[in-house]
């Protein structure tokens, strides 16, 4: 008989979803085991995902912001990379922050275990390491894996998925990313500016499908001179390791003659990255043995509390649902943990903001000007091209485009897109407005910083009035 040991919570995968719900169930008194196949938590967001994809970004806009300083006569010279220190670089970021997280588990008494475990029952785990593991309640937060179709599978180290081109093993004279969303876009853009000549396919006719199309375009604009080559409508449909590299052909349908055949070519590549999207983690898990169904996109069907269809089971983050982000699995993780604890809470954000890390970035949150047209919604969009913005202007990044979507009747801002240099960092004001419901007449009467790019919200509400300021008073 395997030892049994007792948990209140069993936190299954330590993802940004499954460490925040641990220390929250510790902080509210419940006893808390984090279980995890990996050497140290934080998952993939922190050891395959976003902060070492998020410092190579970094690193590699060090070397395009150099470039971008000739225009005010400074030159440097052609930048050496030392790959070694590179990755050395990432990995002691990725492994002081993991041993941050094994601190704060320490002092939060969670209990770690490294183990892979599966479910023998609706309330017990069976580990790897011998052991069982009885709980009162249990959260799934195992996360997703690369998708690789099956024209695409071929055993060899120059085809890569997201973690071995983290890796950055070599800079390849030309690479192949099959796949223009957020990662084929972000690695993409790491290894063009470390000086790999980098070809993108994308199968559908944009880049990011999905997000509205006047976000894209100045991103496009500044990858296509990086890019050897970007093809839309286009698909891999053969894979053949030549010895010297990868013979792909590549399937191209002309978007304009619907019927016609599509073209094909052949070319060769030194490396090809696979980012065609991510699956969620439910395989091998012994969800069988319990109540947890799956609905019909392979994801674990959850209710508002993400309690599963078995009373004792929660799911958070990728595993759940879309949009596979870890911000939106950090907040599921809370919201499960309170339902546990017996309060009264939802997962009901209005605005969950999504950020493409690429240069310009792209972010947007709440409703988008393409949803709210297939959705035949009427709404009224504000945009304020960041020509006039004089920040902009000083950083020589007049790209961008700042819009919000909003209410045709109250001007209720529904939906924030921007483009532009750190899009990112300035969505958050965004996720306020549309989570406070703010009007666009709010965003033009709040006082922005000057020059910032933060003013570009304000200026796209004040353009749907002209100039808003004067219009202020004081209710009787
Ligand atoms: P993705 O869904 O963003 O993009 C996949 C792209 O591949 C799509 O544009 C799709 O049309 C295309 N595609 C699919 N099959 C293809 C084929 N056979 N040939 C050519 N193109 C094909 O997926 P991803 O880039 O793999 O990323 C997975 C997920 O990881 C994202 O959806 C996102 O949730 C998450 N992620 C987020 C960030 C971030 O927040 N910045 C960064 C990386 C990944």
């Amino acid at each position: 008989m395997p030892e049994v040991m007792e948990s209140d919570l069993v936190v299954l995968g330590a993802g940004p979803g499954g460490y925040a719900a641990a220390f929250l169930a510790a902080d509210k008194g419940m006893n808390v085991t984090l279980i995890d196949a990996g050497e140290k938590p934080g998952g993939t967001c922190l050891h395959v995902g976003c902060i070492p994809s998020k410092a190579l970004l970094h690193a590699a806009k060090l070397i395009t912001d150099a470039r971008d300083g000739e225009p005010w006569g400074i030159h440097f010279a052609k930048p050496k990379v030392d790959l070694a220190a590179l990755r050395g670089q990432g990995n002691k970021i990725v492994d002081t922050l993991a041993k941050n997280l094994l601190e704060l588990c320490k002092r939060r008494k969670v209990e770690v275990v490294k183990a892979r475990a599966v479910f023998a029952d609706s309330i017990t785990l069976e580990l790897d390491n011998g052991t069982s593991r009885r709980f009162k309640h249990c959260i799934i937060a195992v996360g997703s894996i690369p998708i690789v179709p099956p024209a695409l599978h071929l055993d060899s180290p120059r085809v890569m998925d997201s973690t071995a081109a983290l890796r950055l093993e070599e800079i390849p004279g030309n690479l192949l990313v099959v796949g223009g969303g957020y990662i084929g876009l972000e690695l993409g853009y790491v290894y063009a500016a470390l000086g790999s000549k980098v070809t993108v396919v994308e199968m559908t006719d944009g880049l990011l499908p999905g997000i509205d199309r006047d976000l894209i375009r100045p991103l496009q604009g500044r990858l296509e001179p990086l890019f050897q080559k970007i093809h839309l409508n286009t698909k891999v449909t053969k894979m053949v390791e030549t010895g010297k590299g990868i013979r792909v052909t590549l399937s191209s349908r002309d978007a304009e003659a619907e019927r016609a055949e599509p073209s094909e070519k052949e070319s060769t590549f030194d490396r090809v990255l696979i980012a065609v999207g991510r699956r969620p983690s439910t395989r091998g898990l012994g969800l069988e043995k319990t109540k947890v169904q799956l609905d019909e996109k392979g994801f674990i069907r959850v209710n508002e509390q993400r309690r599963t269809t078995d009373e004792s089971i929660f799911a958070i983050g990728d595993v759940a649902g879309e949009p596979m982000l870890a911000h939106k699995a950090t907040h599921e993780g809370k919201v499960a943990v309170e339902a546990i604890a017996g309060e009264a809470v939802a997962f009901e954000p209005r605005a969950i903001p999504a950020v493409v890390f690429t240069d310009p970035e792209i972010a947007w949150c709440g409703l988008t000007e393409s949803e709210a047209r297939r959705d035949k919604r009427e709404v009224k969009v504000a945009r304020f091209p960041w020509l006039a913005s004089g920040r902009a202007a000083t950083l020589t990044r007049t790209e961008g485009l700042t819009k919000l979507i909003l209410d045709p009747e109250t001007d209720r801002v529904l939906g924030v897109g921007i483009v532009g240099a750190g899009a990112g960092e300035l969505i958050a004001e965004g996720v306020l407005a549309v989570e406070m419901a703010a009007t666009a007449r709010d965003l033009s009467l709040i006082i922005h910083p000057h020059p910032t790019l933060t003013e570009t919200l304000g200026e796209a509400a004040e353009s749907i009035y002209g100039t808003a300021t004067h219009l202020m008073r004081v209710p009787k």
